[in-house]
């Protein structure tokens, strides 16, 4: 047998996924995530785009900083201050690179860059230049590569190369190309531009009409050695490939392809469970690899072959991408001990005076219900308070609803450091809850969805709520864990609250 060849994960959950309606996490969130990634395997983090917000500039150069292992990218457009931000972001971090991108198509470059072509190619000269004064880890994308003039792209990227790049990334940014065709284009561009043979070609695949792993894996059997891809698939629109479906195909059908990833599969499900916690946006039941149907038969004459012969109906195993079948549960009598266990069981790792915060809410949590599950566990070890970064935070809270009473609300919120109370009232005991909050923060917000979910079975169950809430064109969610649904509703709303406040200081991104 020839030798096994490994692809590369650029994984872009941080920067494209995050960028996308309703995913928007705060620094320490992305932090969190960036670190089960690296976990996880992925050679390449995209960690966002330094020079989007101060915000953004300073999550970047933390992960940089904390990471050991994968290289941490920033996103940045040709913009000379653009490379200087991703620059000064990660300079210091033990490995880290510049990625920097420009319109391509005839489209975007009349009516988005409005640029003549010879000037965007020389824009793109410069940035690369600039990169590589800095690290030579220099990765250069033509945006809407799939729209452009094949022989334009072949004189950008030749000169690119020529420049200093070392990944050229082709990606369909709009989703609109097919296996057949995104074959020809990877083809003919290592064959054809200077020095092909001498850097790595990368895809970066859209999901509008459902091609993007399919293009991926195309794009490999044309030559590209990495993809960019994002755990559960999120990104831009429809999102981009899905990692844990493209790390599973190369692990299911490795003889038939020869080749592999360096990601560790097993981690694959907590990656997703962890995204999930931290957006508070599902996956769908039928979602490969990771959806709660993923790997369920419910057909009788499916589960009677499974019980005599996994591989009848399955194949890989549920544990192969890390899904547990332990149920162990926890109780008001589990110590701190036993609680720690289970955390580090589930993938998490809490130490010090955020296992104390964990602990102490367990124990609040234990004594009001029977049973704590690992989904439990999970919202308490993934619901930290972004205290220090917050603008709002929710003190206490007193509802009166029934019959006969108009319901009210009583709030004491801390806001910018200041101790405030208000009272109003609304149509129910959660609408007084928000109208309340809603007039503390005098926020101008819309509320566009309201989601409640018991995240175990029984009445004791802890209330899930997820609210998505818009101002100004922008969309951020907030999820918020309680078994009184009221203050779940409370928790979720400012945690929307605060994350609209860091979405308002950034520009957004490509
Ligand atoms: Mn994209």
């Amino acid at each position: 047998m020839s030798e096994i060849e490994t692809i590369k994960i650029f994984d872009t959950t941080l920067r494209d996924g995050e960028q996308s309606p309703g995913f928007t996490m705060n620094a320490e969130e992305k932090l969190i995530m960036a670190q089960q990634l690296a976990k996880m395997g992925v050679d390449t983090i995209e960690a966002g785009f330094a020079a989007a917000s101060p915000g953004d500039f300073e999550s970047v150069r933390d992960i940089g900083h904390t990471l050991k292992g994968p290289m941490v990218v920033s996103l940045c457009r040709t913009r000379i201050e653009d490379v200087d931000a991703a620059a000064e972001a990660l300079k210091g971090s033990p490995n880290w690179g510049i990625h920097t991108f420009v319109a391509a198509s005839p489209l975007h470059m009349k009516y988005k860059l409005q640029q003549d072509p010879e000037d965007v190619l020389r824009g793109a000269v410069k940035a690369v230049e600039r990169s590589k004064s800095f690290t030579d880890n220099v990765e250069f994308s033509p945006e809407d590569a799939t729209r452009s003039e094949p022989e334009f792209l072949v004189r950008m990227v030749s000169e690119c190369i020529r420049a200093g790049a070392t990944v050229i990334n082709i990606p369909d940014t709009v989703g609109y190309t097919t296996p057949d065709e995104i074959y020809q284009l990877i083809d003919r561009l290592r064959n054809e531009v200077y020095q092909g043979d001498q850097v790595t070609f990368s895809v970066h695949c859209h999901n509008d009409l459902g091609l993007a792993v399919a293009n991926s894996l195309a794009a490999v059997r044309a030559g590209a050695r990495q993809i960019e891809c994002t755990i559960n698939g999120i990104g831009e629109r429809a999102g981009n490939a899905s990692l844990e479906e493209l790390v599973m195909l190369f692990k299911v059908r490795k003889e038939m392809f020869g080749m592999e990833t360096n990601i560790v599969s097993e981690e694959l499900y907590h990656a997703s469970r962890l995204l999930t916690q931290l957006t508070g946006i599902p996956v769908q039941p039928n979602k490969a690899i990771v959806g709660a149907n993923a790997f369920a038969h419910e057909a009788g004459i499916h589960q009677d072959g499974v019980l005599k012969n996994p591989l009848t109906y399955e194949i890989m195993t549920p544990e192969s991408v890390g899904i547990k079948s332990n149920n162990l549960v926890l109780g008001k009598h589990s110590g701190r001990h036993a609680l720690a266990a289970r955390i580090r069981e589930l993938g998490y790792e809490v130490s010090g005076s955020e296992l104390n915060r964990v602990f102490g809410e367990f124990k609040r949590l234990a004594d009001l219900k029977k049973t704590v599950y690992d989904e439990d566990i999970e919202a308490l070890v993934t619901q930290s308070d972004t205290t220090g970064q917050s603008r709002y935070r929710l003190l206490s809270m007193n509802v009166v609803s029934g019959t006969n009473t108009v319901p009210t609300a009583t709030v004491e919120m801390e806001i910018d450091g200041q101790v405030m109370r208000e009272a109003h009232f609304g149509d129910g005991p959660v609408d007084a809850a928000l109208n309340t909050i809603k007039r503390l923060t005098q926020s101008k917000c819309t509320l566009t969805q309201y989601k409640v979910n018991a995240i175990t079975g029984g009445t004791d169950a802890q209330g899930e709520v997820t609210v998505s809430i818009e101002e100004n064109g922008k969309a951020v969610t907030g999820r918020g864990t309680d078994p009184d649904i009221i203050l779940a509703s409370a928790k979720a709303f400012v945690v929307a609250l605060n994350r609209m406040e860091y979405r308002k200081k950034r520009i957004e991104g490509v």
